[in-house]
């Protein structure tokens, strides 16, 4: 063992209903002397994503759970500082899966558990949101399954967030009419006056379906043609009432059933009447598509094309608190956790 302490956070207890910050304990461990193939990463930035909130049950889903009293496993950008393995050099700038750790030890002969990153062009911080996986998730969504023509109107929810903002600006570079829908006047300003969507939404300044459903209407006079879906139950109603024939949704997430709570949806019927495609997908499962995604994603951040905001929280110990404010929808743009 080496002399030298890591700092981590573990699951130590699985929610009830809503996540809570005593669900995770913060521990000091040693960090363990590499052996062949390994490398140390010091993490500079954590991911903090809705898809954790899923894997703190013990519930069947398309993840496994997080196992207890294991550090929290999610997406991280740090540097290498040792090495055992003559891919990577010290000071080599890595994306991976290092966990909610100040460092972590990876195998890194498993091909794709690391990748090197260049921040010529790209800032650090940026691989794990617009490109990175919530960016790759917003183009396979919206590529693959809405496949918007110049013209259509494409709706997406969460639209402030670090997948809906690319969804929308992917969109706008394929000539669609953007519309949003986000939580607030500051989240609609800047998703209409800094990504560029047509509209936005403020879905908590309306009393129920019916006038989320008017709202949405008049910002979208030529009715919807494709949705990327990000929360479920209201939101997603008041879309499916505007949905125009053949339109088509991307089901991408409910983060408003994350709890637990149900997700009742009102007229699953308009699927029929309005022939509608819904797909379901998870990025994970769409690796062919990462270099392509990543490649125009890539261009178009290092040419300032495609804008992201970032809420940045700071410290390892800031990391509970940061994911519930995520959940709650206090982050703004993508929520990472600044480590150095
Ligand atoms: P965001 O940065 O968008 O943050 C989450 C946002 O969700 C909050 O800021 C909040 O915005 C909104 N929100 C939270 N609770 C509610 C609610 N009850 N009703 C309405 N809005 C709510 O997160 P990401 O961009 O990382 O993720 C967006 C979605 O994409 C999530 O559903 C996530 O699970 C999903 N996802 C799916 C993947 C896949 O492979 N299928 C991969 C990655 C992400 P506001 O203030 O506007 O309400």
């Amino acid at each position: 063992m080496s002399t030298f302490v890591n700092r981590q956070i573990l699951l130590t207890s699985r929610p009830a209903a809503e996540a809570r910050a005593d669900n995770f304990t913060l521990v000091e461990a040693p960090v363990p002397v590499l052996t062949d193939g390994q490398v140390l990463v010091r993490n500079h930035y954590l991911s903090l994503d809705p898809y954790m909130r899923g894997r703190m049950n013990d519930s069947k889903s398309y993840a496994q759970p997080q196992p207890l009293n294991a550090v929290m496993q999610g997406g991280t950008v740090g540097e290498i500082v040792d090495s055992k393995n003559g891919q990577f050099q010290p000071g080599d700038k890595v994306v991976g899966m290092g966990g909610w750790q100040e460092y972590a030890v990876v195998d890194a002969t498993q091909r794709g558990v690391l990748r090197k990153v260049d921040t010529a062009k790209i800032p650090l911080p940026a691989y794990l949101g617009a490109v990175g996986m919530p960016g790759v998730t917003a183009w396979y969504g919206l590529v693959k399954l809405i496949n918007p023509k110049a013209g259509e109107t494409v709706v997406v929810s969460a639209a402030s967030g670090a997948v809906g903002g690319a969804v929308g600006q992917l969109a706008k570079v394929r000539g669609a009419r953007v519309v949003g829908i986000a939580g607030g006047p500051d989240k609609c300003r800047q998703v209409v006056e800094e990504l560029g969507f047509d509209a936005c939404v403020d879905y908590k300044a309306f009393a129920g379906l019916k006038e989320l459903s008017a709202a949405l209407k008049a910002a979208c006079p030529k009715g919807i043609d494709g949705y990327f879906e990000n929360v479920g139950g209201v939101i997603l109603d008041a879309v499916m009432q505007n949905a125009n024939a053949f339109s088509r949704i991307a089901l991408c997430g409910m983060i408003s059933g994350y709890d637990g709570a149900p997700i009742p949806m009102a007229a699953p019927q308009l699927l029929l009447v309005n022939r509608m495609k819904l797909e379901g997908f998870i990025v994970s499962e769409h690796m062919e598509v990462w270099p392509d995604a990543l490649g125009e994603l890539g261009t178009l951040v290092a040419t300032g094309q495609l804008k992201y905001r970032e809420t940045i929280a700071e410290g390892l110990a800031s990391a509970p608190e940061a994911f519930i404010g995520l959940l709650k929808g206090r982050n703004f743009g993508k929520q990472l956790v600044k480590l150095v």
